[in-house]
């Protein structure tokens, strides 16, 4: 109801899950990016576009969940760019419009179990985002930040 959803903000550090070990590196936004979301907005994740600062726009999929460093009362929106970065990009802008919905959120029984839940999540949303509707947001004027 809320999609697409245009959101720009600041990559603060996590709470270490260590996303990036496991290959899946997750941009989180800062508590006030995540305070401005619509509350009713249904937790799980979803697919869309991501481009950080005026660099290119890239595919991603975002996970919306409880965040369990404030003993899961906040929410936590963190974007995983479906794109192999240099470096990192802490304290850059990241900005990212959320097409579509892909699953809720889930506990997996095992790491190998949640690998490869989230490479179907990566794949579901590559093809998703190649459909011309979706590949028209890639272009929106959203994503061409003024100098
Ligand atoms: P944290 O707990 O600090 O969020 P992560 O292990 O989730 O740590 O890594 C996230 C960081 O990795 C991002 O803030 C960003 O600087 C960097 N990064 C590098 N490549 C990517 C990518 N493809 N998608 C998201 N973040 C990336
Ligand atoms: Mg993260």
């Amino acid at each position: 109801r809320h999609l697409p959803y245009f959101c720009r903000g600041e990559v603060v550090r996590g709470f270490g899950r260590g996303s990036k070990e496991l290959g899946i590196p997750t941009a989180n936004f800062s508590e006030q990016v995540v305070e401005s979301f619509p509350s009713d907005i249904s937790t799980g994740i979803y697919y869309g576009w991501a481009c950080v600062g005026n660099g290119d726009v890239h595919k991603m999929v975002l996970s919306i969940g409880w965040n369990p460093y404030y003993k899961n009362v906040k929410k936590s929106v963190e974007t995983h760019i479906i794109h192999t970065f240099k470096e990192d990009f802490y304290g850059e802008i990241l900005s990212i419009v959320i097409i579509g919905y892909i699953r809720p959120e889930k506990n997996f029984d095992s790491l190998d179990a949640l690998i490869s839940a989230i490479q179907d999540d990566v794949e579901e949303a590559n093809r998703k985002l190649d459909l011309p509707e979706h590949l028209k947001l890639k272009e929106d004027n959203f994503f061409h930040m003024p100098e």
